[in-house]
């Protein structure tokens, strides 16, 4: 199907796109369109006009902040160049594997984080990674800049924190130390997970991030523990029915197998010597 007529408008600068956004609430910002346009061309998402951020330089920065131990992620950059960026590599390689894992190169090549964030798919791998790493969301809006939590951004199916004229403009995630784990679980490779878990391991404590699943939820849902390696898949496949609400047997199972997996990773990751350590 082709997509109902909409206007077009690209972007100069960010308070440009804001007083757009902020004048017609109908109206949609473009990042890699990679989820917007399928939806459009469905006629799912019917907007007034599309606002074009690609021309943005201030939402493509991927740099290290390191006086301050960050690693700032402009809204626009692509899943792809998480995956190869040499700095990703040096200091949050984890990042890297968690951006491979998101479909296929082609949309990898388009899609962006910040796109992926607000689009909010509690199936999508970003917002789970962010609420795990204590990452923090910094929005433009009308009046003035803001910061929104990881852990508060996704607030529902397909819904975020974001007020009417807001954008996404950076992410910033802390270099923290600790072990990292992901693993999911998708029909075939490139498909959204049917389930995953991002799995944190510092100091014998142990934080498991699930996505997918949960799909009525705000897609994410943490679970602390002391230890975790050696808890197995029934200890998760518990602590999931416990906290998501997901009553499906065998996505529970998937979900306790995709915790376990990612916090093994997790713990033999935890040796293992970054630039930030
Ligand atoms: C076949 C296929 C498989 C896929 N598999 C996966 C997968 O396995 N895992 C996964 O996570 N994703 C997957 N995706 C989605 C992909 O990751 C998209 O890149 C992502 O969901 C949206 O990013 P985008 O840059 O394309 O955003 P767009 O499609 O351009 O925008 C998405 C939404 O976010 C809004 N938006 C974009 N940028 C901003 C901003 N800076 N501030 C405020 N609002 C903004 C837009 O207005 C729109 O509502 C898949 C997509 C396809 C088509």
């Amino acid at each position: 199907m082709k997509p109902a007529h909409f206007e077009y408008f690209r972007a100069a600068t960010i308070g440009e796109a804001v007083d757009k956004l902020g004048g017609d609430p109908e109206a949609r910002l473009l990042a890699g369109g990679q989820s917007l346009i399928p939806a459009m061309n469905f006629r799912v998402a019917r907007p007034s006009q599309l606002i074009d951020i690609n021309g943005l330089e201030e939402l493509k920065p991927l740099v290290a902040r390191l006086p301050e131990n960050i690693l700032e992620v402009g809204a626009l950059v692509r899943h792809q160049q998480i995956a190869t960026s040499p700095l990703v590599q040096r200091y949050l390689p984890f990042m890297a594997t968690v951006a491979l894992s998101i479909g296929h190169w082609a949309i990898r090549s388009r899609g962006s984080v910040g796109g992926s964030l607000c689009h909010a798919d509690p199936a999508a791998e970003w917002p789970a990674f962010m609420v795990a790493a204590g990452a923090e969301m910094v929005v433009a809006g009308p009046q003035k800049y803001r910061r929104i939590p990881a852990d508060t951004f996704c607030s529902g199916f397909m819904e975020t924190a974001l007020g009417p004229g807001e954008m996404l403009v950076k992410i910033e995630i802390p270099l923290a130390q600790g072990g990292w784990g992901f693993w999911e679980v998708a029909r075939r490779p490139g498909d959204f997970a049917l389930a995953g878990a991002v799995c944190r391991r510092h100091h014998s404590r142990t934080t498991v991030t699930w996505f997918g699943a949960d799909l009525s939820g705000p897609g994410t849902v943490t679970v602390e523990s002391e230890g975790g390696a050696g808890h197995g898949t029934h200890f998760w496949e518990d602590a999931a029915s416990r906290v998501l609400a997901v009553d499906d047997d065998y996505m529970l199972q998937i979900l306790g197998y995709c915790a376990d997996q990612a916090c093994r990773q997790a713990q033999s990751d935890e040796g293992r010597d970054y630039d930030n350590r």
